[in-house]
């Protein structure tokens, strides 16, 4: 099979499976204990904090782990909320964010909760958040740095610089972009969040770096008091791990860009009257969303798969749902396109060929589509 289903999760690299193998084997005591097993292991965690904090730019004492964005992302709402005694009790958020900063959002401020429209590309639009930022004076602005189902990079290095200047704290949710792009400006934001298997690492955990300690989880005080629990060790040296391959040193990636717009354009060619959603504005070098002109995502995605592609129908977390994300509706595509996208995430893994097998695969998938439908158009009569 070739996966093109990265911005769901990525294949984990060799090395970081032997490592957490290693980890779990190894050094399995608790890292809290005061012997020299348990010494050990707190040295290495200490030791991945500051290398991955490094490389970020920021102080070890501000990387706190976690079991990934999504927790880090309803720690970061819930303790705003906490905290907002003599601020103001609104948040601002983009209307395309994740469910994970979304749902959040909603339910710790039913009322004071704003959403920044985005353009029809997916892409909000700074002279709007300023002026919501002018009119509702938020506590909190959350806006992810790249989009998971169109890609779209959004102003937040901008928004981060708005932010600074009037005292307002900038969150972004920065899952898709580490590991993809450079992550060095994301120490200009108040805090920041991602999932380390994103970038060939473990599932279950990730990070959130924040100036302030956000208070997580009460316990056992682990992660300087912030985040309670019995740390995972080999989660993190998973983490360490895939970090230093995939996130320290970023290539640009010209010749991926080019593999990609070639699928795109041959794509365009062979299934007339699909459009790609944000095509001519910066998104990120391995997404695509495209919205096909007939057959819904479903049908597409299993016959990709029936020729050995994995592709997605969107982002996979709303998929358990099976209704759309909010996406389709803040770009304003009607419902019936909303159930037509299919998202394609490359990852580093993935070269020409696998892109040029793609596009031919959209043909033929959409020649035998017609014939299915054909063909029971024929039985039904
Ligand atoms: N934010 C974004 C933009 C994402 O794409 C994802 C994963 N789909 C998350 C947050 C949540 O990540 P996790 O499931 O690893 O907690």
């Amino acid at each position: 099979m070739v996966y093109f289903d990265n911005n769901s999760t990525t294949r984990p690299n060799i090395e970081v499976t032997d490592v957490v193998a290693n980890a779990l084997r190894d050094n399995w005591a608790n890292p809290s204990s005061p012997h020299r097993l348990g010494t050990r292991v707190r040295l290495l965690i200490e030791s991945a904090r500051e290398e991955i904090a490094e490389s970020l730019g920021v102080l070890p004492s501000h990387l706190f782990f976690t079991s990934g964005a999504t927790e880090s992302n309803n720690a970061v709402l819930s303790w705003a909320e906490r905290n907002a005694t003599g601020h103001s009790s609104s948040v601002i958020i983009s209307s395309i964010e994740h469910s994970s900063i979304l749902e959040p959002a909603q339910h710790y401020y039913p009322r004071g909760l704003n959403r920044i429209p985005v353009n029809e590309s997916g892409r909000v639009e700074l002279s709007i958040v300023e002026q919501m930022i002018e009119e509702t004076k938020p506590s909190l602005v959350s806006l992810m740095a790249a989009h998971n189902e169109t890609g779209v990079l959004q102003p937040w290095e901008e928004v981060a610089q708005i932010c600074k200047k009037r005292n307002i704290w900038f969150h972004c949710d920065a899952t898709q972009w580490i590991g993809k792009l450079d992550p060095g400006q994301l120490n200009q934001c108040s805090s920041f969040s991602f999932s380390a298997h994103k970038f060939g690492g473990p599932k279950g955990v990730g990070a959130l770096v924040s100036s302030l300690p956000v208070s997580m989880i009460k316990g056992g005080g682990q992660e300087m008091e912030a985040r309670a629990g019995t740390e995972n060790f080999s989660g993190i040296e998973g983490m360490r791990t895939a970090w230093k391959l995939n996130c320290s040193s970023l290539s640009t990636k010209d010749k991926e860009v080019s593999w990609k717009h070639h699928f795109e354009d041959t794509l365009l060619n062979r299934v007339p009257q699909s459009k790609i959603i944000g095509r001519g504005i910066p998104r990120l070098w391995n997404t695509t969303l495209v919205c096909l002109p007939e057959f819904d995502s479903l049908s597409w995605v299993s016959k990709l798969d029936k020729y050995g592609y994995s592709v997605s129908t969107g982002s996979a977390c709303s998929t358990a749902r099976s209704q759309p994300s909010s996406l389709s509706g803040a770009i304003g595509l009607s419902e019936s396109e909303g159930r037509r996208l299919v998202r394609i995430s490359s990852y580093l893994e993935n070269k020409e060929q696998d892109w040029l097998g793609l596009s031919d695969a959209f043909g033929r998938a959409f020649d035998e589509l017609k014939t299915d439908r054909e063909a029971a158009g024929i039985l039904s009569l």
